[in-house]
């Protein structure tokens, strides 16, 4: 591992030059009610249902701060190493908002709630080689969402709609901004930050985080320039809605501009969209700078005082973070992707659990990564929405260990098990099914016997050396059992039968 970022550099007709990417990521969290009213955040529900005149910008009506909302977004920030600020306040952010009624976002300005954090991960380079990169984190700062606007017609952009319609749902719903450092230098680096971001945000449970969904949304900053020189002008991509876009924009994006720089040509700073379908970027706007938004103190809302008692006592919460969780699986054992699957895939508690109940770690997780991911995935369902637990699962574990499950019996249990939703234990599933291993020797040497003397040649040429024969004999009582016999005791049971 090595600490230190030594960039990838992209090769040009001209001489090597250097990716420089930033991101920001929105992360609309999970409270309740929203940002400055009491309306529902539910998603999904039938349009402009959840709104008021406060969240519609009716004359006359005030926001309050959701005091929620300020404790998960502190939390975050003390999660990515940030500092608090003492007294913040909310400024208003001045634009032409056809999803937002009052037409000027409440957001932070001058002095956001958390800064000058840092996000460690753990890349493996496109070399396959394995490195540790620092991002810094500029700011985290608190401001509402918009609501959403659908273009009625065949792009589903604006551009060629027939009309536009505009559910205020979202609008005023607690969205997070954070900011990093300029400190990205490869499309890999730029991807784990977005996903570690995405395992810390779940980690808290500040909010699920579904890209598909838009409750977690990345824009990204990305200019070139010669090793060693200056920042070059940027470009900010938008529309990235899910890591693989985030990698493939910033590499189309990187390359755009090394063209145009080769040509002689100049890097116009401007707001692009991706576009997932083409595989390319396009100019969507020309660069607002921050003096057009006219920011200016939001007259309706009190400042924020953050005593160090209230800090400390977020702190405290604070709970074993994702890169921490994996570090831990891998002490018991794990390979790093298993850790990193587990930790991703939300396994984690019933890994623990499983453990806690007194099974191997290595076997836990061979069953959550393998098996228990397989099945719950293809039913589309989270461990606790199958009814899953760790001692579901460390029970499943316990009964291959002592012979009365084979591992493919034990993943039929487990789909059981699931069917269930879980109330049907792993070994009452087992029994309930027919699904026991036959171990029991009674009953197994009668089979045994029955297959020895059914086949006199097999035997013969086993006893003459050939070994490998006995597999057929194996394979006989097995069928005879419909796959339950215990494999380790049919070949106990043969060999006696053979050498008597
Ligand atoms: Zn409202
Ligand atoms: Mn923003």
């Amino acid at each position: 591992m090595s600490a230190t970022s030594t960039a990838a550099l992209l090769e040009g007709e001209t001489g090597a030059w250097e990716l420089v990417v930033g991101l920001e990521v929105h992360v609309e969290l999970q409270t309740a009610t929203k940002m400055w009213c009491g309306c529902s955040t539910d998603f999904g529900g039938p349009a402009n249902t959840n709104v008021c005149p406060v969240c519609t910008g009716q004359p006359g009506a005030l926001p309050v701060a959701n005091e929620q909302a300020v404790a998960d977004a502190a939390l975050l920030g003390l999660a990515l190493g940030c500092d608090i600020a003492e007294v913040c306040r909310f400024h208003r952010k001045n634009y032409f908002y056809p999803d937002l009624a009052k037409n000027y976002q409440i957001s932070q300005y001058d002095v956001p709630l958390c800064h000058d954090g840092r996000l460690d991960l753990d890349v493996t380079t496109d070399e396959g080689e394995q490195v540790t990169r620092r991002v810094g984190i500029e700011r985290l700062h608190m401001e509402e969402d918009t609501g959403k606007s659908l273009h009625v017609g065949e792009s589903g952009r604006l551009h060629g709609a027939e009309k536009s319609l505009i559910d205020y749902n979202r609008c005023g719903i607690p969205l997070l901004e954070i900011v990093s450092d300029p400190d990205i230098r490869d499309p890999e680096t730029a991807q784990a930050y977005l996903r570690e971001l995405q395992a810390i945000v779940r980690t808290l449970g500040v909010s699920d985080a579904r890209m598909e969904e838009g409750s977690i949304r990345c824009d990204a900053n990305v200019s070139v320039r010669r090793p060693g020189e200056e920042l070059g002008t940027r470009c900010e991509i938008k529309n990235l809605n899910s890591v693989r876009s985030l990698g493939r924009a910033v590499r189309y994006e990187a390359r755009r501009q090394i063209d145009v720089l080769e040509a002689g040509g100049e890097i116009v700073m401007e707001t692009r969209h991706w576009d997932e379908g083409r595989g390319v970027t396009e100019t969507l706007r020309r660069k607002e700078s921050v003096t057009d938004y006219r920011y200016f103190p939001d007259p309706d809302l009190v400042e924020i005082h953050s005593s160090r008692a209230w800090v400390e006592q977020l702190r405290a919460r604070l709970p074993e973070l994702p890169a921490a969780s994996r570090a831990r699986l891998q002490q018991a054992g794990l390979s790093a992707e298993q850790a990193a699957t587990i930790v991703a895939g939300g396994l984690l508690a019933l890994h623990d659990e499983a453990v806690a109940a007194g099974a191997e770690p290595v076997a836990v997780a061979n069953w959550c990564t393998g098996e228990v991911t397989g099945q719950l995935s293809s039913a589309a369902l989270t461990p606790a929405e199958a009814g899953l637990t760790g001692a579901h699962v460390a029970e499943l574990v316990a009964l291959i260990d002592d012979g009365t499950l084979s591992t493919k019996l034990a993943k039929d249990v487990l789909a059981g098990v699931i069917e269930e939703r879980g109330a049907v234990p792993p070994a009452e599933v087992a029994e309930q099914r027919g699904l026991q291993q036959v171990s029991d020797e009674g009953e197994l040497q009668g089979i045994v016997d029955e297959v020895v003397a059914a086949n006199p040649e097999t035997v013969e040429a086993i006893r003459g050396g050939n070994d490998k024969a006995i597999g057929a004999l194996v394979g006989q009582v097995m069928k005879a059992t419909r796959g339950q016999a215990d494999p380790k005791k049919t070949n106990e049971l043969l060999r006696a039968a053979i050498e008597a």
